[in-house]
């Protein structure tokens, strides 16, 4: 039985896992204790509750688990990440990096240090989304202090060769920030291997609960330090103050359990279930898939429909659940700034929406979703 509308906006936020709110619920109300109470039971058994969760997170993305500092979420995590390391480094340096299809959470907290006297070179894209590592290398001065890249794009899904970015930063001792939100828990993601020092991400992308993520912070090789944002307890070894939210990450550690154990799986169905959309879609000589087809995350068909207008495209396809560009900025109806960034016409952008998958996605919602968008798209085409 399909049920309406048909969710297919998994890189928004996705459904916590039964399994993941099952593990939560004790901790609201009978395992309740303030893991930073040392002095009885009730804090003790929340702190092994928090140390636990923290193992996995950790596990999930190759990092110990005293390298994962816990946040309200990535965009917190992010902030801290990145204000924290240019207020810790700024006699060392002013200049940062990033790229112009970052999350806004990036884009603006580059831009509030722009106001504070640093200086940010962001990098331009292929049509495909890719950054030119030449233009990476060519960027980066003796002021350099940090380069944020995303490791995949919630819009479009493409992934960045984190890799080879990070041969680059090290090369020229430069730290490497990487926003994986959209990366962790879909593929496989190693900090030890990508030579990441700090990544920011979160659970609700990954079947988690929401207001939780955390950032990853390198201890050696190096060890990296930043300013805490948050003034208080000295919570997380000082890196950042407030009562940790117990229920949540108990529920962002079963969430990358579960994505560790089911990663393969999940990546595989997802995908073939995204082929099967995209394909049927794009039958369509009107519909074009925007980004790089080939290093790109498993879920995600970010489409362009020729002549259409995206928000009124939405708007007639009531059966199912589907963005424009990207949520977070669709408050304000903006095209896309990362489409736009790409080298997409006004026009092309504006007609492009985001079709993300996720664990619960079915064969029926999809070849449900194929006909429907279809016909839908076959009426519109006739007014
Ligand atoms: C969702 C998302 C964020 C923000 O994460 P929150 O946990 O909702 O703050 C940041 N970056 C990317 C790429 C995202 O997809």
């Amino acid at each position: 039985m399909l049920s309406f509308p048909i969710y297919l906006d998994y890189n928004s936020t996705t459904p916590v896992d039964g399994e993941v709110l099952n593990e939560m619920l004790p901790l609201f109300n009978k395992n309740f204790g303030n893991p930073a109470s040392k002095t009885h039971k009730y804090g003790w058994e929340a702190e092994e509750y928090v140390e636990i969760a923290r193992e996995k997170i950790a596990d999930l993305i190759h990092a110990t688990p005293h390298e994962i500092i816990f946040t309200s979420g990535a965009t917190e995590a992010i902030n801290l990440g990145i204000k924290g390391v240019a207020e810790y480094a700024h006699e060392k340096g002013n200049h940062i990096i990033t790229c112009k299809t970052e999350h806004k959470a990036v884009l603006d907290t580059c831009h509030s240090l722009e106001k504070n006297g640093f200086e940010i070179t962001f990098l331009e894209t292929d049509s495909n989304g890719h950054i030119d590592l030449n233009i990476l290398l060519k960027s980066i001065r003796k002021e350099t202090l940090l380069v944020c890249l995303m490791y995949a794009n919630n819009e479009t899904g493409v992934i960045h060769p984190i890799e080879e970015v990070s041969e680059i930063t090290r090369s020229k001792n430069v730290l490497l920030f990487v926003d994986g939100t959209q990366g962790v828990g879909k593929i496989p993601v190693d900090v030890e291997k990508s030579r990441i020092d700090l990544m920011a991400f979160s659970s609700h992308k990954i079947y988690g609960p929401k207001g939780c993520g955390a950032l990853y912070l390198r201890r050696k090789n190096p060890r990296v330090t930043l300013v805490p944002q948050m003034d208080g307890g000295g919570h997380e070894r000082g890196f950042r103050s407030g009562t940790l939210n117990t229920a949540g990450i108990v529920g962002f550690g079963k969430a990358a359990e579960i994505c560790s154990s089911r990663m393969e799986h999940d990546y595989k169905l997802i995908e073939t279930l995204r082929n099967k959309l995209e394909n049927a879609l794009t039958s369509d000589k009107n519909i074009h898939v925007n980004g790089d087809t080939k290093n790109r995350l498993p879920n995600v068909s970010n489409l362009s429909f020729g002549k259409m207008d995206g928000a009124f495209l939405i708007t007639s396809l009531k059966n199912i659940a589907i963005a424009s560009g990207s949520a977070c900025t669709s408050a304000n109806p903006e095209p896309s700034h990362v489409l736009l960034a790409m080298g997409l016409t006004k026009q092309k952008t504006g007609s492009s929406v985001r079709f993300s998958l996720g664990r619960f996605t079915t064969e029926e919602e999809i070849d449900y979703t194929i006909e429907y968008v279809l016909e839908v798209v076959k009426k519109l085409n006739k007014i």
